[in-house]
């Protein structure tokens, strides 16, 4: 019998896009990245000036509706979300 749930470690990430970047801020955020995942993502923002005002922004709208779920993100939020990466991935030719 072929066992298809194999049970896979979440490999750290290495975070050098702004793509990922932009993908775990929500987890960074609720404190649910692994340690190695966060220096990396953290590497980043240091590199990164985009990557840290999105970061505050998403910071103020969770101190703003402190009890945010995943599920509960505001469809504004998850608009700006594509728009960014939108705007990056055309202006980054880095980052295709
Ligand atoms: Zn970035």
């Amino acid at each position: 019998m072929v066992n298809r749930a194999q049970v896979r470690r979440a490999k750290p990430k290495k975070v050098d896009t702004c793509k990922q970047a932009t993908t775990l801020i929500l987890t960074y955020l609720m404190g649910e990245l692994d340690s190695k995942t966060t220096r990396s993502f953290e590497e980043h923002l240091m590199i990164c000036p985009d990557c840290v005002a999105f970061l505050n922004t998403y910071k103020k709208t969770i101190q703003f509706t402190k009890s945010l779920q995943y599920d509960e993100i505001p469809n504004e939020m998850k608009k700006r979300v594509k728009e960014f990466l939108r705007n990056k991935i055309k202006l980054d030719p880095d980052n295709r």
